[in-house]
């Protein structure tokens, strides 16, 4: 890989790093638990409220997943890792890293992986 490809992807692992970060700093308030306020709240309603906030905080755990790859995804741009598989070593096949920056298999890792646990 050019050190052109690995600062552009640096970018791109950057600006999808910030995005996620003000993402998630907007959706805290919808994650605090419900509460309830018996007066002005029906039953309905309430039950709506708690199933948004149990997708709230879904989508704020798998924001959280993603966060942490790319974090280790810029860690290995520092210590010149970055594209290799993190279980074979191989280059990591640059249409797969276009499509995410952040994947830290090849594909035949990745899917070895997904075999092995279901
Ligand atoms: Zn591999």
């Amino acid at each position: 890989m050019s050190p052109e490809q690995l600062q552009r992807f640096k970018r791109l692992l950057e600006s999808e790093q910030q995005s996620l970060l003000a993402t998630r700093q907007a959706a805290k308030d919808s994650t605090r638990p419900v509460v309830l306020d018996q007066s002005s709240v029906g039953r309905l309603s309430r039950m709506d409220a708690m199933q948004g906030q149990a997708m709230a905080v879904e989508s704020q755990r798998r924001r959280d997943v993603q966060l942490q790859r790319i974090q280790s995804a810029l860690e290995r741009i520092q210590n010149g890792e970055y594209g290799y598989c993190l279980v074979c070593e191989e280059e990591i096949y640059l249409p797969r890293l276009e499509t995410d920056p952040a994947v830290p298999l090849c594909l035949d890792c990745a899917s070895r992986r997904e075999q092995s646990s279901t």
